[in-house]
């Protein structure tokens, strides 16, 4: 049976959100129903809430980093039981059968994953994301958050932990390394933590020094100003990994210099506008400009885990539902440190 929910919506592009129902699907064969406990604040969600991609569905439920208890689960369910905490990231499903789904890729399927929200399910259904009560998820695409972590500091894991992680763990972040994060926000902040509990040797480069306690106290070995030009002649040919979490435009030839020989700089953030650089910036010296995206459900649990052993949660700061348009604002004008987390009991 559908069932009718409390959530947030946009119902319209640009508009504020504002307190809605939504119907859930009834709990298919292979479906657990999820009781939202807490919903992160991604950058994304406001860029898609606000249209700025265009084509966006509303009304819009945004919300791609939840965390919850299953509270009923489908016949054919094998991975969870009610009572479960678990977590929901960036996708619900997944065509399932191209090369890179089935190498765990979900993220990049060739068809297209299905998104948490702002997406036509297989059914052709509108998807509606965590700003909500209750969600209805495929168990295959469904994440258990072991017990050492807590729900409201998870959810952010599940996109700006695996948006970071996954890069890290990819071009071997680890001991003996130097890495280097660009930007200290949502994404930026678990880079470095994660970085950090992988062995490597973390520099955060920002656009001030304003928040370097911050940067050195989540995990960071140095912290440089990037709007201070001796930075980069300073640090040339220093880096193993450059992460850059920043949506503006970077001066690529500028970053790539950072690099040592065979060095990579992976973009996990993107700007509206097309790049250009010059070639002769990653021919001397064999360096690979790259770009990363969320991960797939099998690195996405491996992140979770490796969180929890580590004790690693996103800093957070809860708010009720009614705040959220208010939070909105001050995630665009860089005011939070450094995730905001919907309570969903407010909703
Ligand atoms: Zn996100
Ligand atoms: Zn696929």
């Amino acid at each position: 049976m559908t069932t009718t929910v409390s959530a947030y919506a946009a119902p319209a592009a640009k508009a504020p959100l504002e307190r809605t129902t939504i119907p859930r699907r009834p709990v298919g064969e292979h479906d657990v129903l999820i009781e939202i406990k807490y919903a992160g604040i991604c950058h994304s969600d406001i860029h898609q809430a606000r249209d700025g991609w265009g084509e966006g569905i509303f009304p819009m439920v945004p919300g791609h980093e939840i965390a919850g208890i299953v509270t009923e689960t489908g016949p054919g369910v094998t991975k969870f039981a009610v009572g479960d905490r678990v977590g929901v990231g960036c996708m619900v499903d997944s065509c399932r059968e191209c090369d890179n789904c089935k190498a765990g890729l979900e993220q990049y399927c060739s068809g297209g994953n299905v998104g948490t929200y702002n997406a036509l399910d297989k059914t052709g259904e509108p998807t509606y994301g965590g700003y909500s009560t209750h969600i209805v998820v495929d168990e295959a695409f469904t994440l258990r958050i072991p017990d050492g972590l807590s729900l409201d500091v998870a959810a952010p894991l599940l996109c700006a932990g695996i948006t970071l992680y996954s890069p890290l763990a990819h071009w071997k972040a680890g001991p003996g390394k130097k890495v280097a994060i660009v930007g200290l926000g949502g994404l930026g902040h678990m880079g470095v933590k994660i970085a950090h509990a992988l062995g490597a040797e973390v520099t955060v480069l920002s656009q001030s020094l304003r928040k370097k306690d911050d940067g050195l106290r989540l995990g960071a070995d140095h912290y440089y100003a990037t709007s201070d030009e001796a930075t980069f002649e300073q640090l040339a040919g220093t880096f193993d990994l450059v992460v850059s979490t920043v949506s503006a435009p970077l001066p690529l030839d500028t970053y790539l210099g950072l690099l040592r020989t065979d060095g990579a700089l992976v973009n996990v953030g993107a700007p509206e506008e097309p790049v250009s650089l010059n070639l002769f910036s990653v021919i001397a010296g064999r360096k690979t400009l790259a770009g990363s995206g969320i991960g797939g459900i099998r690195e996405t649990q491996e992140m979770l885990d490796f969180c929890a052993e580590h004790g690693l949660g996103a800093e957070i700061e809860v708010i009720g539902a009614d705040r959220i348009n208010e939070a909105y604002e001050r995630v665009l004008s860089s005011d939070v440190r450094y995730r905001f987390v919907i309570d969903a009991a407010t909703i």
